[in-house]
């Protein structure tokens, strides 16, 4: 039997496509606006930003007790079924390995948050990407795609990259025409970005039925992403899978103490989502003014937006253009958006320098 010469990968590893993140410094190194990772850009909470300074730098408490209790106080949810991730990633990962193998199927949609093709493959699932609608979920299309294979289906909503929203009755109707041994994921990494009255009603359905997880996250409004602390609700069985295989210290002390400060200051959470609010749909109307260019900005209940690019100036040209000018933006080309860019929605005069900008270019690329 003739030996390797050093470790061999699991082909299926092999296959991934690493994730990858935006850029955050421009040519030269020179520092740029980064509004390419979705971040807050009012911040984080005072009141978070202080309880970082007296976490303990022993090891965390591996329940993250205290945290969850808080969670569970501010939505309503029995504690027992909370489960923290490191970061939201953690948990979409762990649900996959936890319900999905070699010779399963997971399903996404096209456009679908790129993590969850990385999430199927690295346990051994084959991923299935339903069809699209114009960039959004197609319910229909997706559960003509479901078999007897089928273990996990992840839907983020909001949908990043594209800012897509699936409407409560369309969960709903997802849910209700699964089979009841697949686990539906709701990725609600933006759902505080979403006005209240049009709750997508995930949670109730994870509260009620035993095969739906809703993931969240501290990264996006909450702004503490550099602290990687995520968290999920769902049935006690569901709960109890991820928990055996996370890690045992997953959340830091830090992370733990500036999330449950963050959660008593939800004033700052309500200003950021209308803050956000407001300037994406500032924003939205200048690009739409620029239709007659060819672009056209995609509707987005998060803090980004997709904008396309069906003129004469290319996603690349435009891209290039903004970080000439101090802007970094994602432009998609891994993720079948070679016509995209995703622009986090950020302060009031980077959003009009950015449309100023992009008005500029069109003029010039005709
Ligand atoms: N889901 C979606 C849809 C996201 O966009 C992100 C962040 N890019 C995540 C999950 C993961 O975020 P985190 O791991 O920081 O919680």
């Amino acid at each position: 039997q003739t030996r390797n010469r050093s470790p061999q990968p699991k082909p299926w590893i092999e296959a991934i496509h690493a994730y990858v993140p935006g850029k955050s410094a421009g040519k030269d190194g020179r520092p740029l606006i980064k509004l390419s990772a979705n971040e807050n850009p009012l911040g984080t909470s005072e009141l978070a930003l202080a309880a970082r300074a007296n976490a303990p730098a022993l090891y965390p408490d591996p329940d993250s007790k205290a945290l969850r209790s808080r969670l569970g106080e501010l939505h309503g949810i029995d504690p027992a079924r909370i489960v923290m991730g490191t970061g939201s990633d953690e948990l979409l990962n762990l649900a996959a390995q936890g319900y999905a193998g070699p010779g399963d199927e997971v399903i996404y949609v096209r456009y679908g948050f790129s993590v969850y093709d990385i999430a199927a493959r690295r346990c051994g699932a084959t991923p299935v990407v339903a069809p699209d609608a114009d960039y959004g979920t197609d319910v229909d299309a997706l559960l003509a795609l479901v078999t007897d294979k089928t273990r996990v289906v992840f839907i983020a909503n909001p949908n990043n990259p594209t800012g897509s929203f699936l409407p409560k009755g369309d969960i709903a109707r997802l849910h209700a025409a699964l089979p009841a041994d697949v686990l539906l994921v709701v990725d609600q990494a933006y759902g505080e970005y979403v006005a209240p009255e049009d709750d997508d009603g995930a949670m109730a359905l994870a509260e009620a039925h035993e095969n739906v997880l809703v993931t969240r996250t501290f990264s996006k409004i909450f702004g503490l992403a550099g602290e990687r602390i995520g968290w999920g609700t769902g049935a006690p069985g569901i709960v109890a899978t991820l928990n055996r295989i996370r890690g045992p210290f997953n959340v830091s002390s830090t992370g733990q103490a500036m999330a449950a400060a963050a959660l008593d200051d939800m004033a700052f959470v309500e200003r950021a989502r209308v803050h956000n609010r407001d300037e994406r749909a500032r924003f939205v109307e200048q690009i739409e003014a620029m239709g007659n260019h060819g672009l056209r900005a995609l509707p987005s209940q998060a803090n980004f937006v997709l904008i396309l690019f069906e003129g004469a100036l290319r996603a690349e040209t435009a891209f290039e253009g903004l970080a000439d000018r101090g802007y970094i933006v994602r432009w998609l080309p891994n993720q079948g958006l070679p016509h995209g860019l995703r622009i986090t929605i950020g302060h009031p005069q980077d959003m009009d320098a950015i449309a100023t900008a992009l008005r500029e270019m069109a003029e010039a690329a005709r």
